[in-house]
């Protein structure tokens, strides 16, 4: 360890990288950034290593703010297929129910994998469903976070509004108040690393209004706010949503929120779609931030995010895939592109550039989640990088090769890099059998579709 202790590594001159005055690189220095080497120029500091970087375009690892690991076992299933959010997930809930430990450690890694792959350094997830069986699953979830050497925040899911209390999950999946706040304390003591450069965090992240009582919503973020963590939730996803509650609680979804403590900077909020005028100036306001989920919106036919007028009120957009039962992948660089170009339906070509996808899904997103030591190319910042190569068909005769990653659908990093180690080289996470993975990923989701069609 001593001899690699403050060695650097200078990774020279990239095709193009998404920073300023960087453009004959950067030189990283153990797990940060230490210098970036302007045009002409070279490194002030004293080189180790040199990783020549010129057919790459270099980006700030990018940064996944919401999905549910889990769903990559239910991808294209049957029952699920050409619905809409609640009878999707009146068709999948039951098929959830029946997940057990080893699925949740299958498919975590096998997300995570993916989400390396397309150059993704952070992720978070979103992992709600704590049947009998499931109780520890995050704890699984931290454990092959550490494996693959990604840095995560974990958020700590919940339901407690069954059906027989007029919410809309069985009651299979249900927990009670007092499970889902001791099991939040548990996890945020033994897990929870606030320091600068952390590799793991949690966070508290009741389900959505239709599935968690308003108690619960209250004394989660009194929780948050003694231990200084993030909030997080679905909101405003869909106009059912919006119905559910007017219906339950008398209130549209940001009076309910403002009602239960969470209109603050402490939250994100995973879709944000259906919000009037004075909602998004509410949310802005408050410094609440949206997880823009564009594949999942479409897939589901929820709407589109009003991104630029959130933006405008204060708010700030990060990006997130979702989980793999609504997208159904975790390519996060695609993810990119699929924002950029709903966006543009929206607001049109001029106002949503390729500029603009790349922020969401490094500041912005690192924003969400709390954090200001990653999501930018930037002296001080940890060394999480994503490294493309121009070298398929897709790429031939572009120009801008910045521009080019997005227009012409790049599906996978060259190389990533974590606190200055590389994990993924050649396209590939290093010491990882793929086929294996996979195979034991497609073993597992065989056996919970036999368990749920018992
Ligand atoms: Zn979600």
């Amino acid at each position: 360890m001593t001899s690699k202790s403050q060695s650097t590594v200078w990774i020279k001159s990239p095709m193009a990288i998404f920073a300023e005055n960087a453009e004959e690189g950067i030189v990283v220095q153990d797990e940060k950034i230490l210098e970036l080497v302007a045009r002409g120029q070279k490194p002030k500091n004293q080189i180790d290593e040199v990783y020549d970087a010129g057919d790459s375009v270099l980006l700030p690892g990018l940064i996944n703010t919401h999905h549910h690991f889990y769903q990559t076992l239910t991808r294209a299933y049957p029952e699920a297929l050409n619905k809409e959010l609640f009878p999707w997930l009146k068709s999948l809930y039951k098929v959830w129910a029946n997940i057990q430990p080893e699925m949740i450690a299958v498919s975590t890694e096998l997300a995570l994998s993916e989400l390396l792959l397309s150059g993704c350094t952070t992720a978070s997830d979103h992992h709600y469903l704590f049947p009998s069986q499931l109780e520890n699953a995050i704890d699984i979830q931290v454990d092959e976070a550490k494996k693959l050497g990604i840095r995560v925040v974990l958020t700590r899911g919940s339901m407690s509004l069954g059906e027989d209390d007029g919410g809309l999950p069985p009651q299979s999946v249900v927990q009670t108040k007092e499970q889902i706040l001791s099991d939040s304390e548990r996890l945020i003591t033994t897990y929870h690393d606030s320091s600068q450069g952390s590799m793991t965090q949690i966070a508290l992240a009741p389900c959505s209004p239709f599935s968690v009582t308003t108690d619960l919503m209250i004394e989660t973020a009194e929780l948050a706010e003694q231990y200084n963590v993030r909030l997080h939730t679905h909101l405003a996803e869909t106009i059912d949503e919006e119905n559910f509650c007017l219906e339950k609680f008398g209130l549209r979804t940001v009076d309910y929120l403002e009602s239960v403590g969470w209109l603050s900077n402490r939250t994100w909020l995973a879709h944000g779609i259906h919000f009037n005028k004075e909602e998004i100036q509410k949310l802005g306001q408050a410094g609440v931030g949206i997880c823009h989920c564009p594949t999942s919106n479409m897939m589901l036919a929820s709407g589109i995010c009003h991104s630029l007028e959130l933006e405008d009120a204060g708010s700030t957009i990060g990006l997130g895939v979702d989980g793999s039962a609504s997208n159904d992948g975790s390519n996060m660089i695609a993810e990119l592109r699929q924002a950029m170009y709903l966006q543009r339906l929206r607001y049109g070509a001029s106002k949503i550039t390729h500029q603009k996808a790349y922020n969401w899904a490094t500041k912005g997103s690192a924003a969400l989640l709390g954090r200001s030591d990653i999501g930018e190319i930037a002296v001080g910042k940890q060394a999480d990088l994503a490294l493309f190569k121009l070298d398929e068909m897709r790429f031939s005769g572009s120009h801008d090769s910045l521009a080019a990653l997005l227009l012409c659908g790049a599906q996978k990093a060259d190389r990533v890099m974590i606190a200055g180690n590389w994990k993924v080289v050649d396209g590939r996470i290093i010491d990882q059998d793929a086929s294996e993975l996979m195979s034991r990923h497609s073993n597992a989701a065989k056996l919970l579709r036999q368990l749920s069609s018992v």
